[in-house]
């Protein structure tokens, strides 16, 4: 069975919901049993959140290396280079934000 902590949205995994929350200190009688497509719907939100998150870390990885490459300064085709990869992945961490913002809407963020 599947338990969610009306304060905060902690889901707990068991026979019973704990005593208290763990996340924020709430009494049991605050947590309601949800049903086992909205906690696979949240377990599945997490996962895929969750590599939005390390998406958008990426971008900023390669927005760093842009930057390095670009003082460098080696030639003009590697500084046209490194201005394109700052664009893309600009673009790239844009659009994982907004997807997540999508996700949150929907109710897709556990
Ligand atoms: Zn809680």
């Amino acid at each position: 069975m599947k338990w969610r902590c009306q304060v905060c949205g902690y889901t707990h995994d068991g026979d019973q919901a704990p005593e208290r929350c763990p996340k924020c200190g709430a009494p049991r009688d605050k947590f309601v049993q949800i049903d086992v497509d909205a906690a696979n719907l949240i377990e599945r939100s997490r996962m895929g959140n969750g590599l939005l998150c390390r998406l958008i870390s990426a971008s900023e990885e390669l927005l760093g290396l842009a930057e390095a490459g670009i003082r460098d300064n080696l030639d003009p085709t590697c500084v046209q280079l490194y201005k394109q990869l700052t664009a893309r992945a600009t673009e790239l961490r844009q659009a994982a934000k907004a997807e997540i913002a999508a996700h949150m809407s929907k109710g897709k963020w556990g």
